[in-house]
């Protein structure tokens, strides 16, 4: 098999996770490459559309990207609050793209895109490589130390790694939903009747200075509920081919944007047939909650549809099974733990699966995220970060949003580029290390009492 090339850290997948893991790997001076295989650099924060954190970004890599989005007019500097904690605010996904591609490049990260990876190659219990299939055929990359950042845990999968999916009742897994975007609406009219029919919204985040115009809403605007009128409207005789009983708004950058998320599609992102439905009946849901919004919403009178995001919105996969599983008692009761690597303070959102609710529970002061639950059981040369670590299924409601990917996926490059400059395992790095250069980038950990400044 042809060689591509030989590295000392490689990043497979290239969403918000591996985009921070690749840059940070890079900085530390290991000669690093990161492996896509579609063409979008930001995965779902960028091809998603899904620009608005939910919870705090604390420090490292995103934060930057998201001051620099900020410096071009791109991105909502401001802390916001809402009933379930506290967050950074909303971004544009081009102007994401564009600091993106700028701090990769200034890095030194190697870019491969339209690279999927299909097999490994390994040595007893150690990862050496990777085989990736392009359109010239399939080739071996060498490294001495893997991240998996493919939100999957394709590559953890293919070394032998265990991994759970979904509910342990039954295997179910939260659904696909992917945003659509409509421009021209009336948001101060929207607003308005939302506020008139309050007791229908579960949320609604106006700015402080409400105005007339659209410009005055973007990036701000946010609003969920819509319950009783997607009731009405079915009464009435609509089709309601959604799943779902409710929808989520979000103020864009350009004056009159609205990103909206209602779409649902019940399956094993895993499976290739699910996948394949899900792009076209999504894309069907969309067109049909577009007309409800038209007929049954003021403000979308003369709207507009842009699109579907181009990438898919897989919320669950596998969770590989790492030195210590992350649970939902560790969560709810603020845990704190010797070799945390992150504070997140993201709710626990979890959309029903099988069914048509959604709950986001409000974590207060939040949690650590423990070391250990990145480095998978069995396996040398690999870390997991983002949407893939060891955690269980409603742990994972709160760790799959992008503070807490973007936070793992700082500390995976650290351990990875010292275990790399030591000639030691992943699993042999010293916690303390990976701490210790989170800490001088103002990174509150989650290993003592520290707490945010804004909660
Ligand atoms: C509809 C929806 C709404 C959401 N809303 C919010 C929200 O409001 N706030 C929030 O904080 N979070 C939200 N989330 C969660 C959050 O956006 C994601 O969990 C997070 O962005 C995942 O980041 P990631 O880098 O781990 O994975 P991804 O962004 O999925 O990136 C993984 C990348 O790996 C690539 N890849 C996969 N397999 C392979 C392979 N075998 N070879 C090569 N490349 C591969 C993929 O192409 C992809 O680009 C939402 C998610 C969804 C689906």
């Amino acid at each position: 098999m042809e060689l591509f090339g030989k590295y000392d850290v490689v990043v497979v997948g290239a969403g918000v996770t591996g985009i921070v893991a690749s840059i940070q790997a890079a900085r530390k001076g290991v000669k690093t490459l990161l492996v896509e295989g579609s063409g979008v650099l930001g995965g779902l924060v960028t091809g998603g559309r899904l620009t608005k954190p939910t919870g705090l970004v604390n420090g490292g890599v995103f934060k930057e990207l998201i001051d620099r989005a900020a410096k071009y007019k791109g991105a909502d500097d401001q802390i916001r609050s809402s009933y379930w904690g506290t967050y950074t605010g909303v971004f544009d996904a081009e102007v994401m793209q564009r600091v993106i591609i700028e701090a990769v490049e200034e890095s030194g990260v190697e870019v491969l895109l339209h690279a999927q990876v299909t097999d490994i190659l390994r040595e007893g219990n150690q990862l050496k490589g990777i085989h990736i299939q392009t359109k010239s055929g399939v080739k071996l990359i060498l490294a001495s130390v893997v991240i998996d950042a493919s939100g999957d845990g394709d590559v953890a999968e293919l070394a032998g790694a265990e991994f759970m999916l979904g509910r342990q009742q039954d295997g179910l897994t939260q659904p696909i939903t992917s945003y659509f975007r409509v421009l021209n609406v009336d948001i101060p009219a929207v607003a308005k009747d939302f506020k008139e029919n309050e007791d229908d919204m579960w949320e609604l985040v106006v700015p402080e200075k409400e105005g007339a115009t659209n410009e005055d809403y973007a990036m701000v605007f946010f609003a969920t509920g819509l319950t009783n009128r997607i009731e009405r409207a079915k009464k009435e005789g609509f089709e309601w081919i959604i799943p779902k009983n409710h929808m989520t708004f979000k103020g864009g950058l350009i004056p009159g944007e609205l990103s909206i998320n209602v779409t649902r599609f019940h399956g094993n992102g895993l499976d290739e047939r699910t996948l394949s439905h899900a792009e076209i009946e999504i894309k069907k849901q969309a067109y049909s909650a577009f007309d409800f919004l038209k007929k049954y919403v003021k403000g979308f009178e003369n709207s507009i549809f842009l699109e579907v995001a181009p990438k898919l919105g897989i919320r669950e996969t596998r969770r590989i099974v790492g030195e210590y599983i992350l649970t939902e008692n560790d969560i709810r009761s603020e845990a704190r733990f010797e070799d945390a690597i992150g504070l997140i303070n993201s709710p626990i959102d979890v959309h029903e699966p099988g069914g048509e609710k959604a709950i986001m529970e409000n974590v207060g002061k939040g949690y650590g995220i423990p070391f250990r639950c990145l480095i998978p059981k069995h396996v040398d040369g690999l870390l997991v970060a983002g949407r893939c670590i060891s955690v269980d299924e409603i742990a994972f409601g709160s760790t799959r949003n992008v503070p807490a990917c973007a936070a793992t996926g700082e500390a995976a490059a650290i351990a990875a580029a010292y275990a790399v400059q030591n000639n030691v395992l992943p699993r042999e790095v010293p916690v303390t290390e990976v701490q210790r250069e989170l800490s001088i980038k103002n990174i509150p950990l989650g290993s003592k009492q520290d707490s945010y400044n804004h909660i």
